[in-house]
């Protein structure tokens, strides 16, 4: 997994990144140009984020359903269409969503000015 440092864009990598304290979340994860450290995205939280999309994806073709029952039943193929269509954006949008890197507010001691 590589983020881009924030403040230098360092590309960061699991070979490079810096680690004073693996314990402490705000000291486990930095940019090893500029020293900032981030706090790492959650990995936990994924499968509910996961869920929630699906839950949108699932209650949006519900909706849909429910409009196009009212306008046409031979619509079913424009909506099946629409529906695809939305997924495809979806996917892609998570796909090309990096992960947000959140500055942690510790600083390595190499670093100090
Ligand atoms: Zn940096």
């Amino acid at each position: 997994m590589a983020n881009k440092c924030l403040s230098c864009e360092f590309k960061i990598t699991a070979r490079n990144q810096l680690c004073d304290d693996y314990r402490d979340p705000a000291k486990a994860y930095g940019c090893p140009a500029c020293g900032t450290f981030y706090l790492l995205p959650a990995t936990n939280r994924s499968w509910r984020r996961r869920f929630i999309i699906f839950l949108a994806l699932v209650s949006f073709n519900v909706a849909l359903s429910a409009v196009f029952s009212f306008v046409s039943v031979s619509s079913m193929w424009l909506e099946a269409g629409l529906v695809a269509l939305l997924v495809v954006v979806i996917l892609v949008f998570l796909a090309l969503r990096s992960v947000t890197l959140v500055d942690s507010g510790y600083r390595s001691d190499q670093y100090h000015e």
